[in-house]
């Protein structure tokens, strides 16, 4: 027996092709978490480029005795949109994206968090 078509579209419907509901998608994205446009600003690139020259390998990876470049500056305690967590470079970690990607977000989905590390301040020693 034939099975009916799992969506109905109507023959009037606009045609809208990946790229529109993808762009779509990054509005409503940035809609709903307006500190997304805050990685764009000069003042994280700054922190960003300073944490990753004070700390070029991931500190998971170093952790676990490993040694990998970081690629990523995650936020230690997640900000949640707040602006002064947001650009608090104390609150920044030098990750590879395996880290970030995979054991840091599973961290933050489960609720836990992690302590700053001893070196959180620009330019302090090790
Ligand atoms: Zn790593």
């Amino acid at each position: 027996m034939p099975k009916a078509p799992s969506t109905f579209k109507a023959p009037w419907a606009p045609v809208r092709s990946k790229q529109d509901r993808e762009r779509d998608n990054d509005m409503n994205r940035r809609k709903r978490h307006p500190w997304r446009n805050w990685y764009k600003l000069a003042a994280w690139k700054r922190i960003r480029a300073l944490r990753l020259s004070a700390d070029p390998l991931c500190v998971m990876c170093l952790a676990e005795g490993n040694t990998m470049a970081a690629t990523v500056v995650d936020h230690i305690e997640p900000h949640r949109g707040n602006r002064e967590m947001f650009f608090s470079y104390a609150n920044t970690q030098s990750l590879c994206e395996t880290h970030h990607n995979r054991d840091k977000q599973r961290l933050e989905a489960s609720g836990e968090t992690q302590s700053p590390p001893a070196s959180a301040e620009p330019g302090a020693c090790r």
